[in-house]
């Protein structure tokens, strides 16, 4: 399932594509992509990243448009991504500190939790009867050593109810050109449970996978609800002027789009 309700109107601003639809309420999530920003070359445009090469006065710049536009993002907390199954609690006081992580989950209002991808699959999570709120950044690495089953446990232990989270994954490499070795499509068929109904077979030696197929398992895996569980956006590759993608850019120097979650109060 596809859905891209884009918020925003007009030109000059920055398209946002919705997780939930929930006006009125104060829950603020959004996949960016790309555009909208200015950066150039390899970050043109939107790259939120302060940590992959932009120039730090461009990146700001972008950061002053996207809060023009959601002003709530004023605290946002980020983590320093290195393809683990870890989960950082941020709290206002901890909001900055930036520690390794691929996960971040918060139960306080006010705290916005931002990651970053290219072609990587991003997850937000909420729980919105309780404003519970997470982000994680699932890549094959991050898939196999569990950093779904960890983010859902993260939620859970700050009080969400199983029941009640809603997953939403985004705009990532899709089954279309997520190309690897065979080797390692045969290690998530025999790591990750089901997972041979998302591959098949490539060029020799190579075999597709459907990264979010098998997020999407193991969300489910994790005891969340079908029905809770939404898919937004496109092929980050396919849609490479629309989204930064690592493989898009030849696995060159890129810049990254900015998935973000939280409750405003
Ligand atoms: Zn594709």
């Amino acid at each position: 399932m596809e859905t891209e309700t884009d918020l925003s109107t007009g030109a000059g601003v920055i398209p946002i594509l919705r997780a939930w639809d929930e006006t009125g309420s104060p829950l603020r999530d959004g996949f960016l992509g790309r555009e909208g920003g200015i950066s150039t070359g390899p970050f043109a445009s939107l790259n939120l990243s302060y940590w992959v090469g932009d120039d730090v006065r461009a990146v700001d710049a972008n950061w002053e448009r996207l809060r023009a536009q959601v002003p709530e993002l004023k605290l946002v907390a980020r983590v320093n991504q290195v393809h683990g199954n870890v989960v950082h609690v941020a709290t206002r006081e901890t909001a900055s500190s930036r520690p390794k992580a691929d996960g971040i989950v918060t139960a306080e209002p006010g705290v916005m939790l931002g990651i970053f991808t290219a072609d990587c699959v991003p997850i937000l999570m909420i729980d919105p009867k309780r404003k519970i709120a997470g982000a994680l950044h699932a890549g094959w690495r991050g898939a196999l050593s569990g950093i779904v089953q960890s983010g859902i446990r993260a939620m859970t232990s700050l009080g969400a109810h199983i029941d009640d989270i809603r997953a939403a994954t985004g705009p990532s490499i899709g089954s279309c050109c997520f190309e690897v070795d065979a080797a390692l499509a045969e290690r998530f068929t025999k790591e990750i449970k089901g997972s041979v109904r998302h591959a098949r077979a490539g060029r020799p030696g190579k075999a597709y996978l459907d990264l979010r197929a098998i997020v999407k398992d193991q969300l489910l895996g994790a005891g969340l609800a079908d029905a809770n569980i939404s898919a937004v956006g496109r092929c980050t590759r396919c849609a490479s002027d629309r989204f930064f993608s690592r493989r898009g850019a030849d696995g060159k120097i890129t810049g990254l789009q900015m998935s973000f979650v939280g409750f405003a109060r």
